[in-house]
């Protein structure tokens, strides 16, 4: 902090907190700030408390412009380190219409589990939510029967769980269908929709020609009567359904009278008995309608869909919410078909749903990315309507902040040798738990003339020193091929002069098989019998990883690789 004086301290205080958050500042905030970086003055409380009612008054005065400019002449450092943050803060766009609240949803249909492109919208709604207030409601789209997997209902709410958003109300739709039927009479007495009879075929010639098919001209009560058919099993599969009256002669044939209600009889659906189901432009609008959903954010795929929706809220005068359409998120490395994964779960490629193999959120929580991380990354990701690809580095880089302070260290040898150290005094090393946080205690490694190292370190011939971390140092020597170590002191320094590289190493008498899932395969290795206690805990093999430990049992570790 710049200068001594603590006027002049409280007033730099001051005018940064003003530039940073806008407004007048508390004098609570600025006497804390100051006191934090200079407890000498906490003896002089009053004086302080003066000196910043005075600071300030004068910031006050200032104009936004004047604060800015002062703060960055005076105090560089103390504006410099104000853009740092800002620059790391995630502020999402506002949206237009939000400042007394939102009402959002986050709509998926019950096919499967969340996966990774699920939780961007999941995330940006909570993320405004929790920036404007409001409520934040999870509706199950489970209209089409043929895209339902009744074990969904439940994953989505837990993953959504895991995934710590505030959701406030949850709502079904197909505990709702009566309410669309309702709507749907009452769109049709307005002239805004009607039943069609024509065959598929048929109505597609003449919608591409822009002509209206025999049905659009019925009376409101032959459409009634036809509508109450449909309900009333009347119709079949396929001989009717219910089109919107839009425009005929729009450019783009998808928008011309586009289908409102279908009759479907198998398969049967999970939860109701029903036979004539909402499309989804329908059940949206009608429940985006009756919820009062202020502002959606979806994906720019729901474009036309959400012209098409624009047709039905002219049709009852409805106020149509505030959309935003993000960009197109490719996302590589990772399954994340439903109907792929669940072809490879029930044939036994895939382990399950949380395989980490796969892009589900569950798949992610088995290998240690915490919901935090996701959330954070999907956020930095925004609301942007470009087109980008998913960086997992950018995910894993989140994740690192979270689990790199708490992340216990331990040594994991992949593929390991046995082999004997000549000349090496027998002695008892410790290891810090965590390189930053001495307190936190150490792990007890003790060598007694063989140890355990990756294979791959001894194969190479380009190697005539190593360091077996925490311990000492060995030199490498070949007799006909074969390496013979031996002890060469314990100084770092020796071993950074030879560039030696620093190893991973097990006592042979006091090591676990570990198995190490990543996601192209398993590598089968040793580690501190230690790990035992880390059970579902994110710990790093030194050198290796980050890694979440998934099971312990008598035959071992089983862990999964997160990331570097
Ligand atoms: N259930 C649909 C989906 O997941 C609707 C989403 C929306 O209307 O934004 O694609």
């Amino acid at each position: 902090m710049a200068g001594d004086d603590p006027k002049e301290l409280l007033f730099l205080c001051a005018l940064q907190n003003a530039v940073k958050h806008g407004g007048v500042p508390q004098s609570g905030a600025v006497i804390g700030m100051v006191m934090g970086a200079h407890p000498e003055l906490r003896s002089r409380a009053k004086e302080v408390s003066a000196f910043a009612k005075e600071a300030i008054a004068d910031v006050a005065v200032l104009s936004p412009e004047e604060r800015v400019t002062t703060l960055q002449t005076r105090a560089p450092g103390m504006f410099a380190a104000l853009s740092e943050k800002h620059e790391h803060k995630k502020v999402l766009p506002d949206l237009e219409g939000a400042e007394n609240g939102v009402v959002m949803r986050f709509a998926p249909n019950p096919s499967g589990p969340l996966h990774i492109g699920h939780a961007r919208a999941a995330a940006l709604n909570d993320a405004y939510i929790k920036q404007y207030g409001g409520r934040y409601i999870l509706r199950i789209e489970d209209t089409d029967p043929k895209r339902v997997d009744p074990e969904a209902y439940e994953m989505v709410v837990e993953d959504l769980k895991w995934l710590g958003l505030g959701i406030t109300d949850t709502v079904t739709q197909s505990d709702r269908l009566h309410l669309y039927y309702e709507l749907c009479t009452q769109l049709i007495g307005r002239g805004g929709a009607y039943v069609c009879t024509c065959d598929n075929e048929q109505f597609k010639e003449l919608k591409n020609k822009k002509i209206a098919c025999p049905c659009r001209d019925q009376s409101v009560e032959t459409n009634f009567v036809l509508w109450d058919k449909m309900l009333t099993h009347g119709f079949k599969e396929g001989e009717a359904s219910v089109r919107i009256k839009t425009d005929l002669l729009h450019p783009d044939p998808a928008m011309r009278d586009f289908p409102a209600f279908r009759i479907l009889d198998a398969p049967a659906h999970p939860k109701v008995i029903a036979h004539v189901y909402p499309l989804m432009n329908f059940s949206v609008v009608a429940d985006d309608h009756l919820l009062g959903v202020t502002h959606v954010i979806r994906g720019k795929d729901h474009i036309a869909n959400t012209r098409r929706q624009r047709y039905i809220y002219d049709h009852f005068g409805w106020k149509v919410p505030v959309y935003r359409h993000y960009g197109r998120m490719g996302i590589e490395g990772v399954v994340l078909s439903t109907s792929q994964m669940r072809l490879g779960i029930n044939d036994g490629t895939y382990t399950g749903w949380d395989d980490i193999r796969l892009g589900t959120l569950r798949a992610l929580a088995r290998r240690g990315i915490s919901p935090e991380a996701v959330r954070n990354a999907m956020l930095a990701i925004g609301i942007g309507d470009t087109d980008i690809s998913f960086s997992w580095d950018n995910l894993y880089a989140e994740n690192r902040k979270i689990v790199d302070p708490v992340a216990n260290r331990y040594f994991f040898v992949a593929d390991p040798v046995t082999i004997v150290i000549h000349a090496a005094p027998h002695l008892t090393t410790h290891a810090l738990l965590h390189p930053a946080d001495e307190k936190r205690g150490v792990r007890t490694l003790v060598f007694t003339g063989a140890v355990s190292i990756p294979a791959a370190e001894l194969e190479r011939k380009d190697r005539a020193m190593f360091r077996l971390k925490d311990l000492f140092n060995v030199t490498v020597e070949r007799d006909r091929g074969r390496p013979h170590l031996t002890y060469a002191g314990d100084s770092l320094a020796d071993a950074r002069a030879a560039k030696a590289p620093i190893i991973q190493w097990l006592p042979v008498a006091d090591q676990i098989p570990c198995t190490l899932r990543t996601q192209e395969g398993d590598i089968a290795g040793v580690c501190e019998p230690a790990v035992r206690s880390e059970l579902g805990k994110v710990i790093q093999f030194e050198r290796v990883g980050f890694v979440k430990i998934d099971a312990v049992n008598d035959s071992g570790i089983v862990a999964y690789y997160t990331h570097k």
